[in-house]
């Protein structure tokens, strides 16, 4: 175990959109396989055919492609454990299933539905184990020839594993340490099902570990309850040696109060549980997603990375090489982690300022382009220079910015009741001429030249300043007015002056 290879895998069952804590356990156990010189690979659990969604596998193979987090090996890039779609290793799983069949470790059952409904009425918290089991009907307490028959008429039945009860079973887990449960809280779950002739998620999971040669287990909290299972399975197939290693990652919590983060949480708050945005196929319904919402996806891997596991240090932000040369198991922690959504929008804010004026330029420009406005990238570059500290979300740029490309066609009016004096149309008029004036217009020299016609004619500067800015802005925001100037040009200055003079 100590020499082996690192491979590790991210197993979701398309059932729906990724969660939010999903993304987060593919990320460790990229951050980890990559640390470790090892493999990650993409599987999908898609034996529950009642529980399939269409789109969801399409969906989450968008939503790593979006993040930057690649896989080894999976459904989508191959393989040599090819397929990595359960539904197509059918004929693989059989063969283990007799194996333990034959062993006696498990045992064929045709209660049915109804039945078993009975039996939940008739016995308070009824539970298919060692204490139950010789009451049903199953090939525990029917004769070899009557299972056979009941299995020739072509009677369903389903494989159950058969769990002695009052042992202590251990899941060794590298970040809860020695996790102990005893066998009698199990119960015997099912392994097969002869109707769909496939593997339950247990089986399946297990069978396709070991052929797959995982090194270690890193999943979410919430399969802690299935692990003695898991150990048990690998002991009864004869595998314990080449057992994975466990490492259950903490919850992802509510930002307020406790209990585990939903899509609910989300919607009340105001904020994406899911990467991507998602349309239900069968209703339809839209639910938000990280990249729809303007997130980028550095900020987002960012952020996950430090809901459950930290550097040791007070360092928050770390490019995806950082955390991969930091990351490990042992940081991480064992309690849940609050979803703090503010925090993810502070990543975010942060990203901006960090990406270059070009870069943010490019995210910025279709949005213009919604807007009506065809700009060049090097304006559109210095633009965002000028106002992107001031933003959370490429989104919010356009308020910050519109200015920028189109005249103001309203004048605000509370600002027009305070800075707009009586004087002040002369006193622009005479700035509109001090501005022609300016052979190099550039933020520093025309800077220079206005304030000194101020402080010649006396002039209030904060009246002069104000007024100005209305006249270009249509109220009272934005960067440095001179720099405003430069990027709109003299001639669009001049024009928006005269333009407030006679409107407002
Ligand atoms: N198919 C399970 C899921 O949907 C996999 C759990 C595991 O990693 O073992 O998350």
């Amino acid at each position: 175990m100590e020499n082996q290879k690192v491979r590790v895998r991210f197993a979701p069952s398309p059932t729906g959109p990724l969660h939010i804590g999903g993304v987060r356990t593919a990320l460790y156990n990229y951050l980890f396989a990559k640390k470790h010189g090892g493999e990650l690979i993409l599987r999908i659990e898609d034996t529950d055919s009642q529980r399939f969604v269409p789109g969801a596998e399409e969906y989450i193979i968008e939503s790593f492609n979006w993040l930057g987090i690649t896989f080894d090996e999976g459904v989508h890039v191959g393989g040599p454990c090819a397929p990595y779609r359960q539904s197509e290793r059918k004929d693989i799983y059989k063969k283990y299933v007799d194996q333990l069949l034959d062993a006696g470790l498990a045992y064929v059952a045709f209660d049915t539905p109804q039945e078993l409904d009975a039996k939940r009425a008739e016995i308070a918290n009824f539970q298919y184990d060692a204490s139950t089991r010789g009451l049903m009907r199953n090939s525990l307490t029917l004769s070899a020839d009557e299972v056979k028959t009941l299995i020739e008429a072509g009677n369903q039945y389903v494989v159950r594993i058969k769990i002695e009860p009052g042992q202590d079973v251990v899941v060794n887990d590298l970040i809860r340490g020695e996790v102990v449960i005893n066998s009698s809280i199990l119960d015997d779950k099912v392994l097969y099902k002869s109707a769909d002739q496939l593997p339950t998620y247990h089986m399946a999971n297990i069978v396709d570990d070991h052929l797959m040669e995982i090194s270690h287990v890193i999943r979410g909290e919430e399969w802690l309850p299935s692990a003695p299972l898991h150990v048990l399975l690998y002991r009864f197939l004869g595998w314990e040696d080449t057992m994975p290693r466990f490492a259950h990652l903490p919850l992802l919590l509510k930002p307020d109060g406790n209990g585990k983060l939903s899509k609910r949480d989300g919607d009340r708050l105001g904020f994406p549980v899911f990467p991507l945005e998602w349309k239900d196929p069968k209703s339809g319904d839209i639910s938000s997603g990280y990249r729809e919402a303007g997130y980028l996806p550095d900020a987002v891997v960012n952020f996950l990375a430090l809901l459950g596991w930290n550097s040791g240090t007070d360092q928050e932000i770390f490019s995806m090489q950082e955390l991969i040369d930091l990351f490990s198991l042992e940081r991480c922690s064992k309690s849940g982690a609050k979803f703090d959504f503010e925090k993810g929008k502070w990543f975010n804010h942060k990203y901006i300022q960090a990406k270059s004026n070009e870069e943010i330029a490019a995210l910025f420009q279709p949005l213009l382009k919604e807007n009506g406005v065809e700009a060049a990238d090097d304006k559109v570059a210095q633009v965002v220079g000028l106002v992107k500290e001031r933003v959370n979300f490429v989104q919010e740029l356009w308020a910050q910015s519109s200015f920028f490309f189109e005249a103001p066609t309203t004048y605000d009016e509370k600002t027009v009741k305070k800075r707009w004096k009586e004087d002040t149309p002369a006193q622009l008029t005479e700035l509109i001429e001090v501005l022609k004036g300016i052979e190099d217009f550039t933020p520093h020299n025309s800077e220079e030249v206005v304030k000194g016609w101020i402080a010649e004619k006396e002039y209030h500067l904060g009246n002069i300043m104000n007024a100005f800015r209305l006249a270009i802005v249509g109220e009272s925001k934005g960067p440095h007015m001179f720099d405003i100037i430069t990027i709109i040009g003299k001639e669009e200055t001049i024009a928006r002056l005269e333009k407030a003079i006679a409107t407002i």
